[in-house]
């Protein structure tokens, strides 16, 4: 049986390759934390976890601190096997804190697949496909702005789906912006809206009804505020455009509270948000379980968080939607070996014992948060 004996920190300044904004936030770079957990048997699971501040709450300071104060001595000597045990010790420890907590999950998966020499998704029951259809990711700007960047994603990654950030304007000059953007991208593939929360109720409805009056929209993600479930459902009744959550879900009682107020047809998911790929897993189970379809999501995050966000794709029985594996192409270096394979706008899923990927240490060096 393996122990663990410790757990390795790596904070990273990773840059993107160019400066991308949504609702409020221009980011230029993002923050994530690499971790590995060590065993006495020499193999070693490797996790991430990828604050975004105006998300989740936490910083990359508060990652590396409270996994290695908290978390690392409750973790050593413990059997990594014993991964529902460990991951509910892990929880109990320490409130919030959902995204230091996700990575040390994805870090144990990635370790039990190596040490029983098999993939993550044999972890959770096998893969329902071996290739996932990938959604591109264009951040608010002018119409010719967010075209350029249509055409850059379609070309360079193949992508099929494009998410449009908006929101930000008055819909008056939202919308025409947004229907000569979907114009302009025609058939070559197909759009949909991340509203981070800005629009209210009503301007919601009218906004989504003048859209799908003249062009296709695939779903609106979070057009409203998180909490108002009553709002979401009053915009879900009133259009035909599917409503997706996202803001409004990080836990697995948010499913339920979302599925008992018919707030919403679409779950997003992260391997990152409910706090890993166990508890992900779950929540897969859970909105099919409540009749709702289910995607993965990001937070934009590098290779290792970004291969969890795969493995927990494979996972769903039905997808119907794209997933947001899009991070790694974003910026300007990835921590792996070998990238992860996107091409024609989907992502292979990585084969090999755990998430399937290998540490590059030297970039981690060249990434460091200083
Ligand atoms: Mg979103």
């Amino acid at each position: 049986m393996a122990k663990i004996t410790g757990i390795e920190v790596f904070p990273l300044l990773a840059k993107f390759k160019k400066p991308f904004s949504f609702s409020g936030v221009t980011r230029v770079s993002s923050n994530n934390v690499i971790l590995k957990i060590n065993t006495d048997e020499g193999v070693y699971g490797v996790g991430e976890a990828c604050p975004v501040p105006a998300m989740s709450g936490e910083t990359n300071i508060g990652i590396c601190a409270v996994i290695k104060n908290y978390f690392e001595p409750l973790l050593k000597g413990q059997d990594p096997l014993d991964l529902a045990i460990l991951t509910q010790k892990v929880e109990k420890c320490v409130g919030s804190n959902v995204v230091a907590k996700a990575g040390i999950n994805i870090a144990l998966y990635d370790l039990a697949g190596k040490l029983l020499n098999v993939p993550v998704y044999q972890l959770l029951g096998g893969k329902y496909r071996s290739e996932i259809p990938i959604n591109g990711s264009v951040g608010l700007g002018t119409a010719e702005q967010m075209l350029e960047t249509c055409e850059e994603q379609m070309e360079v990654a193949g992508c099929k789906y494009l998410k449009l950030y908006a929101g930000k304007e008055p819909i008056e000059t939202d919308i025409p912006k947004l229907k000569k953007i979907i114009r302009g991208v025609g058939d070559r593939a197909q759009c949909f809206l991340d509203i981070n929360q800005q629009w209210t109720p009503k301007t919601a409805i009218k906004a989504i009804r003048s859209l799908e009056e003249d062009v296709p929209l695939l779903y609106v993600e979070q057009p409203t505020a998180k909490w108002d479930y009553e709002g979401m459902r009053f915009v879900r009744e009133n259009v035909v455009t599917p409503i997706a959550a996202d803001e409004s879900v990080f836990s697995l009682s948010d499913i339920t509270n979302l599925a008992r107020n018919q707030a919403c047809d679409v779950i997003t998911i992260y391997a990152l948000k409910p706090g890993g790929i166990l508890r992900g897993h779950q929540a897969i189970t859970m909105s099919e379980n409540l009749g709702m379809d289910c995607f993965i999501g990001s937070y934009l995050e590098l290779g290792v968080g970004t291969a969890a966000g795969i493995h927990l794709s494979a996972a769903i029985p039905k997808l119907r939607y794209p997933c947001y594996m899009f991070g790694p192409l974003k910026y300007q270096y990835d921590v792996l070996k070998q990238d992860l394979d996107i091409k024609n706008g989907m992502v292979k899923v990585p084969e090999g014992p755990g998430l399937g990927i290998e540490l590059d240490m030297e970039k981690l060096e060249l990434m460091k948060y200083e």
